[in-house]
């Protein structure tokens, strides 16, 4: 398949892996920032094509994964109101919140819709204008537009009964926050192919200027990650950090800048709660002064339990690079994709989903 095959030939896989092997004289640790990277290295087995000095760990780039328990609470309160139609991506409904979850919450009666894209959000609100739908907008940057998008137009169509949750979170700041935190010295790391694509690849300059750490764009096919890394390599062996594009096919470095113009009319920049971070100061979006009718927060009230976290569960320190799902006692022994105790197993892009359905040694 064209732009596919190409980008999966294992004899220019074997050449890039020898090409890596050659240049790499010392141990070095990449983060793979996405969650998506995540599931191609574990797909196609890259780890283990890679010589022993290049390791690889997962970052913070599943949304779904990074969203707070206590956001998971909102929506399943916002769910339980009178007359609220939630609408929500697919794979928010079986993460565990401190309670309960979406799908428990539809079980019980709730009005939950799983919808492709925020237009189809907005169009339930046009079909029942006796009703508040709230989308919950939960992503990074690669999302953000087009619930900037549904919000531009809720307005310009005067739709009163269209919400929306804010958990949108951006990717620069939360790099960040792992390097301040210090638990792992980094080398390199692959940045996300979507969100650079919208993004480009000037927010990532700060992490060579000021961290020495090197930063390589990634596609998600094999090869668009193996040439990551030997990008990576390179910049290491040599000492010469840098933002350096390995997915030229889709990441220009002024991004996509209709998509960012949107963004910013839409939102400006606030803190953000991460799981197993915490609060990180301008990580995240809120919808601005002129837009906030549109913001669910502000438009319901909403009585909140105690915030709990799953016993056991090591999603934050996984989501954190410090540690791997093989070091949670429950993988694979309580927790499973069909019974998930955390998000990190729920996400198709989840680091503890990639290890149980590929394998992990
Ligand atoms: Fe959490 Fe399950 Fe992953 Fe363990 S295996 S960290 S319980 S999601």
């Amino acid at each position: 398949m064209k732009f596919i095959d190409e980008y999966r030939d294992p004899a220019l896989a074997e050449k890039l892996v020898k090409r890596i092997e050659r240049l790499s004289t010392r141990h070095v640790r990449l983060m793979e920032f996405c969650g998506g990277h995540t599931v191609a290295i574990m797909r196609n087995g890259i780890r283990q094509l890679l010589p022993p000095t290049v390791e690889m760990l997962s970052g913070p780039g599943c949304p779904v994964c990074v969203t707070a328990n206590s956001d998971i609470d909102k929506a399943i309160a916002l769910s339980r109101l009178p007359d609220v139609i939630i609408t929500t991506f697919g794979d928010m409904m079986k993460v565990p919140g401190s309670y309960s979850s979406l799908q428990k919450a539809r079980a019980e009666g709730a009005d939950i819709r799983i919808v492709y894209s925020t237009q189809d959000a907005l169009q339930i609100s046009r079909e029942n204008p006796g009703k508040s739908v709230i989308f919950v907008g939960i992503g990074f940057e690669t999302t953000s537009p087009t619930v900037a998008a549904s919000v531009l137009q809720a307005k310009s169509e005067n739709i009163r009964n269209f919400y929306v949750l804010c958990l949108l979170k951006l990717c620069p700041p939360v790099m960040k926050a792992l390097l301040n935190l210090g638990e792992i010295k980094l080398d390199g790391i692959v940045c996300p192919g979507h969100v650079s694509a919208v993004i480009g690849t000037h927010p990532y300059q700060f992490i060579p200027r000021d961290y020495g750490v090197g930063c390589v764009v990634s596609g998600f096919e094999p090869l668009d990650i193996l040439l990551s890394v030997a990008m990576l390599v390179e910049q290491i062996e040599s000492s010469k950090p840098q933002v350096e594009i390995a997915y030229r096919r889709g990441v220009k470095p002024e991004g996509n800048l209709k998509a960012l113009e949107m963004m910013d009319k839409a939102f400006e920049v606030a803190g953000a709660d991460w799981r197993g971070i915490g609060i990180i100061p301008a990580s995240g979006l809120k919808l601005r002064k002129e837009y906030e009718h549109f913001d669910a927060e502000k438009a319901f009230t909403l009585k909140l339990e105690r915030v709990k976290e799953a016993k056991g569960c090591i999603c934050g320190a996984i989501l954190r690079g410090v540690k791997t799902p093989m070091d949670c006692k429950l993988f694979r022994k309580v927790c499973f994709p069909e019974h998930p105790v955390g998000p990190c197993m729920v996400s198709s892009e989840g680091a503890c989903a990639a290890y149980y359905a590929y394998g992990a040694d």
